[in-house]
């Protein structure tokens, strides 16, 4: 019986054995594995691969060599904004500016103007509202014109119509100089030149072309950009051609400009031929469609027969397409009469329809527009008044005046 009772006892404790021993060994499986095994963390960019369950009895794995991963092997998971976006979605088209509408610009700016050529303006009435008008005063109102840089001629006219004027007139109310001092500067600008920019399609369906010149520095490049700003906002469609391949970064800067406005800018390699440039701007306006091609051209007035054959040159091969329409030429009014010496040489290279006359936000000498008209019988179109993208106005003798002289 003790025997009995003593097998009993051990076949419990067998049982018991064999029992807690498959517990424990399902226990160990549910417990994180203790070996050395290091399973890399996921990256929060790529899911990591699984490592394989250790068993017990497995060597303890050495560890892993993770690979470096740059930014570009990184396989992005795909996102809530990008998974159902097309790729041609995907590629943002840059933003374009909306330029400033060109009519009335000149009343805008026209604070740029007072500024400075508030010398001109405000000393003209004020030595006209002397109570005696007497020799002295008279020759001072001369000097204020010549240092104005409006051009002896034109001084000695101004002054004679004046003196005319004022002596008829008797009384001399503020209001009535001020009219008759505006009607006489309006009329020396000339307030019947046709000021227009051909600039429209031609009726056969081609572009108008119009070139761009004067020397470095006087804001060519700039002046092709802006006025490639003003046409657009006129609703045109615009090529820009980068003729100006001697100037570094000249095509670079001619492109900015466009992409602002989505113009599109034909270029050719640096120190390139101008004139073929200026022949393939046309023929792919011409293939698109466009309304206007603006092309801004090299500068360098070394000599005069370098230009002659330069211009010249980009003027013969542009016109195998058909006449040019424009031919502007810019000129910067801070130069004063040195000024007036390039627009001599640029006019007899190429026939100038149009005159830009840059920087007169920088000078008092605003006088300048009359003496360059009639030194080249043409009239000035556009005006410049700053380095801002929209400082390009058309020119208004009516405007421009009432500037000068205040309301
Ligand atoms: P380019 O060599 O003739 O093509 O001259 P750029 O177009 O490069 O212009 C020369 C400099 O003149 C630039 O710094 C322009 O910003 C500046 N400029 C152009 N037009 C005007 C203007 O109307 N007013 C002022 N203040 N600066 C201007």
């Amino acid at each position: 019986m003790e025997y009995v009772i003593l097998a009993v006892v051990i076949a419990v404790i067998a049982v018991g054995a064999v029992a807690g021993l498959v517990v424990s060994g399902r226990r160990r499986k549910e417990l994180p594995p203790k070996s050395t095994t290091t399973i890399a963390p996921p990256a929060p960019e790529a899911p990591a691969p699984q490592a394989e369950e250790p068993h017990v009895g497995d060597e303890a794995a050495p560890p892993r060599e993770e690979p470096v991963q740059t930014v570009e092997e990184v396989e992005l998971p795909p996102t809530a904004e990008t998974v159902e976006v097309t790729p041609e979605q995907v590629i943002e088209a840059p933003a374009l500016e909306v330029p400033e509408p060109t009519a009335g610009r000149l009343v805008r700016l026209r604070s740029r103007l007072s500024r400075s050529q508030n010398a001109l303006g405000k000393g003209l009435l004020t030595l006209l509202s002397r109570d005696r008008l007497d020799e002295d005063t008279w020759e001072e109102i001369e000097d204020t014109l010549l240092t104005a840089d409006i051009g002896v001629a034109p001084t000695q006219e101004l002054v004679e119509r004046l003196r005319t004027r004022v002596k008829v007139l008797g009384t001399r109310s503020p209001e009535e100089l001020r009219g008759l001092l505006r009607e006489e500067l309006v009329d020396l600008i000339g307030a019947d030149s046709d000021r227009s920019l051909h600039t429209a399609k031609q009726a056969d369906g081609r572009p108008a072309v119009v070139l761009v010149v004067g020397v470095n520095g006087v804001g060519k490049t700039t002046t092709s950009g802006k006025l490639g700003r003003v046409l657009v906002a006129d609703g045109r469609t615009v090529v820009l051609g980068a003729a100006d391949t001697f100037r570094a970064a000249a095509a670079d800067q001619l492109q900015t400009w466009g992409e602002r406005v989505g113009a599109r800018t034909v270029r050719g390699p640096e120190g390139g031929d101008p004139a073929s440039v200026a022949f393939d701007a046309v023929k792919e306006a011409i293939a698109e469609g466009a309304d206007t091609v603006l092309i801004d051209t090299a500068g360098r007035l070394h000599t005069k027969t370098g230009l002659m054959d330069e211009l010249g040159k980009v003027k013969r091969v542009v016109e195998k397409h058909g006449p040019v329409n424009e031919v502007l030429l810019v000129l910067d009014a801070t130069t004063g009469q040195n000024g007036l010496v390039q627009a001599r040489v640029f006019a007899e290279v190429v026939d100038i329809t149009g005159i830009v006359l840059t920087k007169l936000d920088g000078t008092a000498k605003g006088g300048i527009v009359v003496a360059v008209q009639r030194e080249l019988g043409v009239p000035v179109k556009l005006i410049g008044l700053g380095e801002g993208a929209d400082d390009l106005a058309p020119f208004e003798p009516g405007a421009f005046v009432d500037a000068l002289i205040g309301d």
